[in-house]
């Protein structure tokens, strides 16, 4: 025998039955993923965004440009590879590709106003932690076109809602990061104020001071928190103050909870005014951001566009995955109805059967094995199903059968010829 071949660190298998899977969240499964996800496709349209897809492998320069060199992501935690002489990258996230190809297509002189929304696998060489992977699943939208605070608070709007459908317990912060006019001063005097503290920071925000000094804000050393809290404040120009004043006004009109947090910041420079986080109050421990969100109105000029205004946020579906499986939720498709066969005359009419129930739309499931009605039973029950018939000879000679419901052990008799109508019948009296 060949040696078995290992996933790669940091990467997982999502699985439909947590049996097979052995590592720290056993119990995450497809079905939990498949919640997460479909609440986002009946959501977002209802809001105007529409799915675009992009692909994982985009030029190494699109990231450099468009999340900055001086960032962590960028900096050393990109899947990178030269690829005949030009550099790529598996994206990091998700916004530079969508908004490269925004600026390709020339969406801009198509439409004022353009709303999109992505779902799909980000690559990041991160040390693995419980919420935290080298292979991630985001789902998010952008918007492009609005520089207002109304579209900020929609976006805000449809995270609650979304977070809320799927029973996340959370609370929205929000902050503004002020903007090109504001935002310099600010920096200088953040750095000078850091500067003065450098002996009480972590390695990493040493380089930060120089480099990407608001980030420091947001690490999550204790002693770089500790120096945090004594930093001086952002203190919003005219413009940025009306629209900050504006977001939070829309939103307590439309009965959106928030909380202000000066701590929340983005760490570049096109990021301007809002930013906002959506973290977990329960079940996820230390990687309790779930989502996060800001506007971004530089991003587009500096990828190559037009200047259009844009705003955004990213979720991490892993997270949200871990909380709903933890309250037990999930999206699954059993069998409806578990045929066993147990001859070769049985197999060929239990195949017709299942036939005639799928084409009606209902999950039906063959045993394709030979063996006793009590090991069929349970190998229906291992299924979830929610009916098993077990089909002998006698039942093919009489037309005659008996659906077993297995949670309840209550017994059906029906015909074989009339079972779609039967089953139908009962799902419709009980769901
Ligand atoms: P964090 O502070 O948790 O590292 P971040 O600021 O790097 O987050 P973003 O780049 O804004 O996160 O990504 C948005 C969301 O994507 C995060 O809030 C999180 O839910 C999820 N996410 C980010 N990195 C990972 C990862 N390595 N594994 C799993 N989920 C992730
Ligand atoms: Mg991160």
């Amino acid at each position: 025998m060949s040696q078995k071949i290992r996933g790669v660190k940091g990467t997982r298998d999502v699985l439909p039955t947590e049996t097979y899977v052995k590592d720290d969240d056993p119990w995450v499964r497809i079905a939990h993923y498949h919640l997460v996800e479909q609440a986002a496709r009946d959501l977002f349209p209802l809001y105007g965004y529409r799915e675009a897809r992009t692909p994982v492998l985009e030029r190494t320069e699109l990231f450099v440009r468009g999340i900055g060199e001086v960032t962590d992501i960028v900096g050393k935690e990109m899947y990178t590879f030269d690829d005949h002489g030009d550099r790529v990258s598996m994206r990091p996230e998700n916004t530079a590709s969508l908004v490269r190809a925004y600026v390709e297509h020339n969406v801009s002189q198509l439409e004022p106003d353009t709303k999109w929304w992505y779902l799909g696998p980000m690559f990041r060489r991160e040390r693995q932690q419980r919420g935290r992977y080298r292979q991630f699943t985001q789902i998010g939208i952008e918007a492009f076109g609005s520089a207002g605070p109304r579209v900020d608070a929609e976006q805000i709007e449809l995270l609650d809602r979304w977070l809320r459908a799927l029973g996340i317990p959370f609370e929205m912060h929000l902050n503004s990061l002020g903007d090109a006019n504001c935002r310099p001063p600010y920096r200088a005097a953040l750095q000078a104020y850091l500067r003065a503290r450098v002996d009480d920071l972590c390695e990493e925000c040493k380089k930060r001071i120089e480099t990407n000094p608001i980030r420091v804000l947001d690490c999550k050393n204790p002693k770089c928190q500790e120096v945090a809290a004594g930093a001086p404040k952002l203190v919003l120009c005219d413009p940025c103050k009306a629209h900050f004043d504006g977001l939070q006004s829309i939103l307590t009109a439309l009965k959106v909870s928030f909380v202000l947090d000066a701590k929340l910041v983005r760490g570049l420079d096109y990021y301007t005014r809002t930013a906002y986080e959506a973290i977990a109050t329960e079940g996820l421990g230390a990687q309790s951001t779930v989502a996060g969100g800001g506007r971004y109105d530089g991003l587009v000029r500096e990828l190559g566009g037009g200047d259009v205004p844009g705003i955004g946020f990213a979720a991490g579906v892993e997270r949200l995955a871990l909380i709903v499986a933890q309250q037990g939720k999930e999206r699954a498709v059993r069998p409806v109805l578990f045929i066993a066969p147990l001859g070769d005359a049985e197999a060929a009419r239990a195949d017709q059967l299942a036939q005639q129930l799928r084409a009606a739309g209902l999950a039906a499931e063959v045993s394709f094995r030979k063996s006793n009605p009590g090991n069929q039973l349970k190998r229906a029950d291992a299924l979830g199903a929610r009916f098993a018939l077990v089909l002998g000879d006698l039942e093919l000679q009489t037309d005659r059968a008996r659906l077993k419901e297995l949670k309840t052990g209550a017994q059906h008799e029906v015909s074989l010829a009339g079972l779609l109508p039967a089953l139908q019948k009962l799902l419709e009296e009980s769901p």
